[in-house]
């Protein structure tokens, strides 16, 4: 609340001078906006990408998000593509660990070798959870995968660009407006792909919208942890180190069962937490306070296993995300809106171009209404609010944006509305490139999750 009143200010009109002129322009640079500005790269189209960050990777890097999950539908991995390219570009550098096929099976064994990496089924219901395919890596190793790929794919990167405005005309947008430290600067282009995770774009181009909130999370890391140690003691000493553990949790104040993992720099860990309920994700103020509030928790935290668990006598604080970590803001309203029971019951859809573990998204849950050459992909799009807070993680993501990527080369080649590309296209496309739009349904598609 402010405690003076203002009229609002009036601004002038300006010029802004043009710097790029591309087929496409992607807002975002986070996993499903990187992945969609290399897919309509690959596929023949000139593309500009705007980030606001000095950064590629959105949550999954500036956010600290470090596991890739949901990527499979028990043994059969579901999301396929521009993902692979980057685990094994990040394995390369030694920047991603994941279990080998042999280890994804249910047994005390593999929970105790692999649980703490974050690779098991944490929707299981069984105990101990299913070890399965899934990544944990390193942010910076994420960060260079993107260059590098962004750079392969010959994307014109723009970073440093703060997407502020967008120029309609008659059901389409014409160009974008970038906020930057010499000024505005507007880019042009046929094609536009909102990736921005908040629907900016979207929006400023007349999408309809539903407001959402989920926890926030200032993810934190720590280093020096002896985590042969901190196992020894959780195995061979369960009651005392479920003691500690629980009162770790209670200091944080709300995180996830496992709210430590290791990651592949040896002895530091990944802390997926505190979670945060109540703050809104685009708000200056709360996203302010979240940083107040989450360094406070996070260095009790500290403290307190510094004092008290075994293995972290000699830690150390590595700090927190660059950026506070958001799940959910503003789901686009689009032509069609995924529901939480699409998502619990398996539904299949004829136009699905993505899916994550078991679940199936539809092309047209990627097109706002009435804006012909924009399609969005990544967390904003178009579900509701417990739909999305299912079916967001980061692969998925990537799958949308490559599906994106495809379709704005077809729009472009046939000179059609996005929602006139026909979806089977996109698949086949995609099929190709070794990427898997989910147009075959798997045998537990339709049979809802128990
Ligand atoms: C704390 C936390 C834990 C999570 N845990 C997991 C997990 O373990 N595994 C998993 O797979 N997923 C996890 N998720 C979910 C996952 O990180 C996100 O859903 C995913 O990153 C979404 O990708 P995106 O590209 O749609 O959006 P984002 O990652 O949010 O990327 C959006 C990009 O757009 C840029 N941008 C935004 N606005 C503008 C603008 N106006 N101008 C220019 N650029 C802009 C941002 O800087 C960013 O780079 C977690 C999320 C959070 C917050």
């Amino acid at each position: 609340m402010l405690d003076f009143d203002h009229a609002p200010i009036t601004l002038t009109q300006q010029n802004v001078p043009v710097v790029a002129k591309s087929d496409v322009v992607v807002v975002g640079g986070g996993p499903a906006g990187v992945t969609a500005a290399i897919s309509a790269a690959r596929n023949g189209c000139s593309v500009t990408l705007i980030e606001r960050y000095h950064h590629l990777g959105g949550m999954a890097s500036g956010g600290m998000v470090l596991v890739l999950d949901d990527m499979c539908n028990d043994g059969e991995i579901t999301t396929t593509g521009i993902v692979d390219e980057y685990v094994e570009t990040m394995k390369s550098e030694n920047g991603a660990v994941y279990p080998p096929p042999e280890d994804r099976l249910q047994s005390h064994e593999m929970w105790r070798k692999w649980s703490r990496w974050g690779c098991h089924d944490f929707r299981s219901t069984q105990d101990p959870m299913p070890i399965v395919y899934a990544v944990a890596f390193d942010p910076d190793a994420w960060k260079r995968a993107s260059l590098k790929l962004v750079k392969e794919a010959g994307v014109n990167l723009r970073l440093h660009s703060w997407f502020s405005d967008a120029i309609v005309e008659d059901g389409k947008v014409k160009a974008i407006i970038v906020q930057t430290k010499t000024g505005r600067q507007a880019i042009l282009a046929d094609v536009f792909i909102d990736a921005s995770g908040d629907l900016d774009l979207a929006i400023a181009a007349g999408a309809k919208y539903s407001k959402g909130q989920y926890i926030v999370t200032t993810v934190f890391r720590l280093s020096n942890v002896d985590t042969v140690a901190v196992d020894k003691f959780q195995y061979e000493c369960p009651e005392e180190y479920r003691k500690i553990d629980r009162q770790a949790r209670r200091i944080i104040g709300g995180a996830w069962d496992m709210w430590w993992l290791k990651t592949p720099l040896p002895g530091v860990v990944w802390c997926n937490c505190p979670h945060m309920p109540g703050y809104d994700g685009i708000s200056v103020e709360d996203n302010t306070n979240a940083e107040y509030e989450g360094r406070r928790r996070m260095w009790a935290l500290y403290e307190f296993v510094k004092a008290n668990m075994p293995g972290f006598e000699k830690c150390h604080m590595l700090g927190a995300a660059e950026q506070v970590g958001v799940r959910q803001t503003r789901q686009l309203v689009g032509e069609y809106v995924v529901t939480k029971d699409d998502v619990t019951s398996r539904r299949y859809f004829e136009d699905t171009v993505c899916r994550g573990r078991d679940y199936y998204t539809p092309y047209r849950a990627l097109l706002p209404k009435g804006i012909d050459n924009l399609i969005v992909a990544g967390r904003h799009y178009s579900a509701e609010s417990e739909a999305q807070k299912m079916s967001r993680e980061i692969p998925p993501c990537m799958v949308q944006g490559e599906a994106s990527g495809v379709a704005a080369s077809l729009a472009l080649n046939g000179n059609l509305a996005f929602r006139d590309v026909d979806p089977k296209a996109i698949q086949k496309k995609m099929r190709a490139q070794n990427a898997d739009p989910g147009d075959k349904p798997s045998e537990n598609a339709g049979k809802r999750v128990t």
